[in-house]
């Protein structure tokens, strides 16, 4: 029972710790663990479902199956078996080990909650982080919130409140400082609310809010609470003596005005939140019913996403993108967009995080891996012998085993050259895992494929760090561009990123560039290749086709 694995030394910290493979067979389980099942023969070589009560093993290999999809830890509750046969609850939490096709199982004695009935059902109903009602108490209190309010005649909102660029958190800092900013955004909200009122977590980095509003002019009343939040949020978090300046994009629903259930009202809430966002973050947005005057009553936004993915509602525009000094076309960026019926052109910035959290981005990110080099190909067979285009890659997809092939067997089914190819991808993706990214950068110089690190200037990257990864162009953001030349500020890191560009060897894209003015100013700073309004916007393949290819010759 020696086993020199670093799970050795969490051993005494769990009443029961073991490593299991993902078929569950059991390849290494602590002498405390065995102790606590009272077992005198190792279970080691053995399935998992000798220490696990049978109705219980799904639950594990369903948990299994999740930590080893998204990369996090996942929580449940289950009987083990003490002796082989007795019950005994346990909290459980399965985690897939970094790089291998091995979980860690850790679990702690349960059975005293189990003695005290109501305690579980407040941790079943919990969260366990916040200490506020999970999801499903969640949609019961809306449901509770919506009799009273039919009843007595006052107003209900609900409000969703979500951390902009929390995965920027997670990936750079890592899951625990971003579960303790979580906590400590319950914490403060908790300290802004109305008494009476309901906040809950909705999931991830969502919090909930049901408030209770009486007189006149309830809207107002709401948006004083709101406003109320977003500026206490102002404030740093101070978590383990990391300063986070962060913001929040709220949505508002307002129950008799546009709802009539408790799903529908989330569902709302979410569409509001995601306008939010939409409009720039760190700010409030109502629920419009115009945005979803075709909606099919209470269908999520991600159940619409699975059926617009069957219904072939996903399509691809792409932006063209130009040498700064000669106006030669160079290439063009892939954006996905989702015709979905009623909402007409729905924008990525809406579904992506959604798809992003889903995991449903990476079957749509292949799908349009895929695509965009048959196009690519189309394109310089029609004459633009050297365009290239760029996809973006989401960090889900980026670290998803077996991407470099993903992009290898893409380009070889087109036949596009793997020089005509360039994936886009945020600084964050870089630092959270650097080793990781730096060994997938190389898979993908070696495939010939270039690299462009994307809103260049947003993320946290150093650029010492930069140095040493394979990576062909920057992408200077447009928040950066947007003031130029009039923003002092903007003008000195612009400037500092093209130097540092030239300094490095990379090839500068500047994004979003509207007027001439800023393209006059990056032109005469060297920048090399321009992508915004000004020179094209994204357009559908007829429009790129008509517009951009006959200016290749
Ligand atoms: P991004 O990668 O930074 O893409 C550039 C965004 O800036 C695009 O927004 C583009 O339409 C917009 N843009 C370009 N020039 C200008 C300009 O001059 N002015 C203004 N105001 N905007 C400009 P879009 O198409 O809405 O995409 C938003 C984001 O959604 C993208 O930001 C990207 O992060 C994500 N996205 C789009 N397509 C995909 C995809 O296929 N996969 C993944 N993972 N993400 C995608
Ligand atoms: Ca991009
Ligand atoms: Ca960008």
């Amino acid at each position: 029972m020696s086993d020199p694995h670093p799970v050795n030394l969490l051993s005494s910290l769990a009443d029961f710790i073991i490593r299991v493979n993902a078929e569950g067979k059991i390849l290494h389980a602590s002498d405390h663990s065995l102790a606590f099942l009272d077992l005198h023969v190792s279970p080691v070589g053995e399935p998992i479902n000798v220490l696990i009560h049978p109705e219980d093993v799904a639950a594990f290999f369903k948990s299994a199956e999740m930590a080893g999809l998204i990369g996090e830890k996942q929580y449940f509750v289950c009987r083990l078996l003490r002796q082989g046969v007795l019950p005994v609850w346990m909290d459980c939490h399965i985690l897939r080990l970094h790089g291998l096709n091995e979980y860690v199982f850790v679990a702690f004695d349960a059975s005293h909650w189990k003695e005290n009935e109501a305690k579980l059902a407040h941790l079943s109903t919990h969260d366990r982080l916040t200490g506020l009602p999970g999801r499903a108490l969640l949609e019961e209190k809306i449901r509770e919130g919506i009799n009273s309010a039919t009843q007595e005649k006052h107003g209900l909102f609900l409000l969703l409140l979500d951390i902009d660029g929390f995965k920027k958190v997670n990936d750079t800092l890592g899951y625990m400082i971003g579960d303790k900013l979580i906590k400590a955004l319950a914490e403060r909200m908790q300290g802004v609310i109305q008494p009476g009122d309901t906040l809950a977590r909705s999931g991830g980095d969502e919090l909930a809010l049901i408030m209770t509003v009486v007189g006149d002019d309830q809207k107002k009343g709401v948006e004083a609470v709101t406003k109320r939040m977003l500026s206490s949020i102002q404030r740093p978090f101070r978590v383990d003596g990391n300063v986070l300046y962060i913001s929040v994009s709220i949505g508002v629903a307002i129950y008799l005005e546009d709802g009539d259930g408790a799903p529908s009202l989330l569902s709302q809430a979410e569409i509001a939140m995601y306008t939010a966002k939409e409009q720039g973050k760190n700010r409030y947005a109502f629920y419009d019913p115009k945005l979803d005057a075709v909606d099919n009553g209470s269908l999520s936004l991600e159940t619409a996403m699975h059926e617009g993915m069957q219904n072939g509602e996903f399509l691809l525009h792409y932006q063209p993108v130009f040498c700064m000094q000669t106006g030669v076309l160079k290439g063009a960026e892939a954006l996905m967009r989702w015709e979905r019926p009623g909402h007409g052109l729905v924008s990525p910035a809406k579904f992506i995080p959604l798809a992003e959290s889903s995991g449903l981005i990476e079957i749509l990110g292949t799908w349009a891996l895929r695509l965009a080099c048959h196009q690519a190909k189309l394109w310089q067979e029609a004459g633009a012998s050297n365009f290239y285009v760029s996809v973006n890659v989401s960090p889900r997809q980026f670290k998803k085993e077996g991407f470099t092939e993903l992009v290898t067997k893409a380009l070889d089914e087109s036949g596009l050259a793997h020089s005509s190819l360039m994936l886009e991808i945020t600084e964050g993706v870089l630092m959270s895992d650097p080793g990781k990214a730096n060994a997938i950068l190389s898979g993908l110089r070696d495939a010939g494929v270039k690299i462009a690190i994307d809103d260049f200037g947003t993320g946290y990257s150093s650029l010492s760090y930069l140095k040493k990864l394979p990576l062909s162009v920057l992408k200077i953001d447009k928040s950066f561009v947007d003031d130029i030349p009039k923003c002092a500020e903007d003008v000195a890191i612009v400037s500092a990123i093209l130097s540092l560009a030239a300094g490095l060897g990379l090839t500068v894209v500047a994004e979003g560039v509207e007027v001439q003015e800023q393209l006059e100013f990056l032109k005469a700073k060297g920048c090399h290749l321009v992508q915004g309004y000004l020179t094209g916007r994204p357009m559908n393949i007829t429009m790129f086709k008509e517009k951009c290819i006959p200016c290749q010759v």
